[in-house]
């Protein structure tokens, strides 16, 4: 393939995500119809409430679950990632370490690491086939301003719950040993992370949960969550408990239009690549690889041998509007392609077979939470801040905990119960989101032009945004 042939648009854009395109999008579950009672309601039918339903229903068999999703499980983020099963924290260690000591951030990092080994674990023992494949994830600077970020970054790791062999640096040609990426300087990679298909794990738990004797609603929208009940379009279910589990579509409930502001993502998929095309970027393991510029990008090499990438693209739409199908604007589907020609020329003009995007949730201090009253039932989980494919298993395991009412290592980690500022009303929101990016685009450019350092306009949008 040709580097200087332009990949054209997507043959399919949005349709959900690539993720479906092989089997189509799954049949529904029957809808609620009428009221219900239970013992925990969970709202939102992704990995978060999944996951939850997983835990409480192991541990306490006769607790009545039902899920409550919009759509389908798995139409949200938790259909439609990057497939990173990564350990990487939600969020930053010097907040969590700010409000409750470094001990405490840099045991929700060791929880983050076995988070990793907990999904690959339990999708064996459920018969989940999510193409899992745990070869790591490498960080590579490309050019050197990202190594000099990179090379700063880390010794600040080793204070923060990272040995020695929790995140090893590669030279240029131990990282070309691996995978050719053209100007890299070399990465670092940690052995805590796996490269999953994201869709194959949602229909996997969905199902996993449901042999327990969880019920899962499909086409059931939840327009209130109050204490004790979560109001649907054809009935109230009341619950003792009612978990809010809805990241990036939190907006929407009435009250949270502020707590979490809904982040677009986007991704391409390729065509799968010929065997000389593989031949000259390597890459034979699974590692998923992302870069160290400011607006990153992050990658997977797929079980059926494409390069499905992602990045901002349109990163945030006024008044927290959410577009739900995902379509991607032709713009950005073309930025991700010429992306993907730069860091493998070789892959420069594949076709481009699939492009989407979805929302994930953000909190102002870009930290993620996990909480739940027991005075009123009201839980929620979210805010990975792009992290969530494995943080929210480690989200399922604590609001188990939380629910049973018992005092655990879990509970006790320092992402849970956080109080957090909301957003600014629009339009600053919009103004500030919008500015940041276009703040960290800038400062790439200039970076990749030879500035020589990490650009000032990245520090000051640091800086201004809190991030
Ligand atoms: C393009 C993209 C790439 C990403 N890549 C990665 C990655 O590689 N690694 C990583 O760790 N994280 C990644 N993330 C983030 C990660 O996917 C999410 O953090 C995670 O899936 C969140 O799971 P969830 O169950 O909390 O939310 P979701 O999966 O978004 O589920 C929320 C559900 O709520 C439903 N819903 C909405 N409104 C209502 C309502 N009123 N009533 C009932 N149901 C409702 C939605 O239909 C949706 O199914 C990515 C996100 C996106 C969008």
């Amino acid at each position: 393939m040709s580097p200087t042939r332009p990949a054209g648009p997507a043959r399919t854009n949005g349709a959900v995500s690539f993720w479906y395109a092989a089997d189509g999008l799954p049949d529904r579950r029957p809808a609620l119809d009428g009221d219900l009672d239970v013992d925990v309601a969970l709202v939102g039918g992704g990995y978060t409430a999944l996951w939850t339903a997983y835990y409480l229903k192991q541990a306490e068999p006769s607790l009545r679950i039902a899920v409550l999703e919009k759509e389908f499980a798995g139409f949200g983020a938790s259909g439609r990632n990057g497939g990173w099963l990564t350990s990487a924290l939600p969020g930053q260690f010097r907040r969590y370490a700010a409000a409750h000591g470094r001990p405490a951030a840099a045991a929700m990092q060791k929880a983050m690491f076995a988070t990793v080994d907990e999904v690959v674990s339990v999708a064996a023992a459920e018969g989940i086939d999510a193409d899992i494949r745990k070869d790591g994830e490498l960080h590579v600077a490309v050019g050197p301003v990202q190594e000099q970020r990179m090379l700063a970054h880390l010794p600040a790791l080793r204070g923060e719950g990272w040995d020695e062999q929790d995140m090893v640096r590669l030279g240029a040609g131990e990282l070309a040993d691996r995978v050719r990426v053209a100007g890299a300087r070399g990465a670092l990679w940690t052995p805590h992370s796996a490269r999953i298909h994201p869709a194959k794990l949602v229909r996997g738990l969905a199902a996993a949960v449901e042999r327990l004797g969880v019920t899962v609603y499909e086409d059931t929208e939840v327009v209130a969550i109050r204490p004790g009940a979560a109001v649907c379009r054809r009935g109230t279910v009341r619950a003792r408990y009612v978990v809010r589990a809805l990241e990036g579509f939190t907006a929407g409930m009435p009250g949270h239009r502020r707590t979490w502001v809904p982040m677009n993502s986007s991704m391409i998929v390729t065509a799968p690549l010929d065997r000389q095309v593989w031949d000259e970027i390597g890459w034979r393991g699974a590692e998923v690889l992302g870069d160290e510029a400011h607006a990153y990008c992050y990658l997977q090499r797929t079980a059926d041998d494409r390069i499905a990438i992602g990045g901002r693209g349109v990163p945030y739409r006024f008044g927290s509007h959410v577009d739900t199908r995902g379509e991607t604007h032709v713009s950005t589907q073309c930025g991700l392609a010429e992306l993907l020609g730069r860091l493998f020329p070789a892959a420069a003009g594949a076709p481009i077979d699939h492009a989407w995007s979805g929302v994930l949730g953000v909190p102002r201090d870009w930290c993620a939470t996990v909480q739940l009253d027991p005075a009123t039932g009201l839980g929620a989980a979210g805010g990975y801040v792009g992290h969530g494919v494995a943080t929210a298993n480690l989200a399922g395991r604590t609001l188990r905990d939380l629910v049973l009412g018992h005092d655990t290592e879990l509970t006790r980690l320092p992402w849970v119960g956080r109080k957090v500022r909301g957003w600014e009303p629009e339009p600053l929101r919009w103004l500030g989101i919008r500015g940041l990016y276009v703040a960290y685009r800038a400062a790439d450019r200039r970076e990749a032009a030879g500035l020589g350092r990490t650009s000032l306009i990245a520090r000051a949008a640091d800086l201004l945004s809190g991030r």
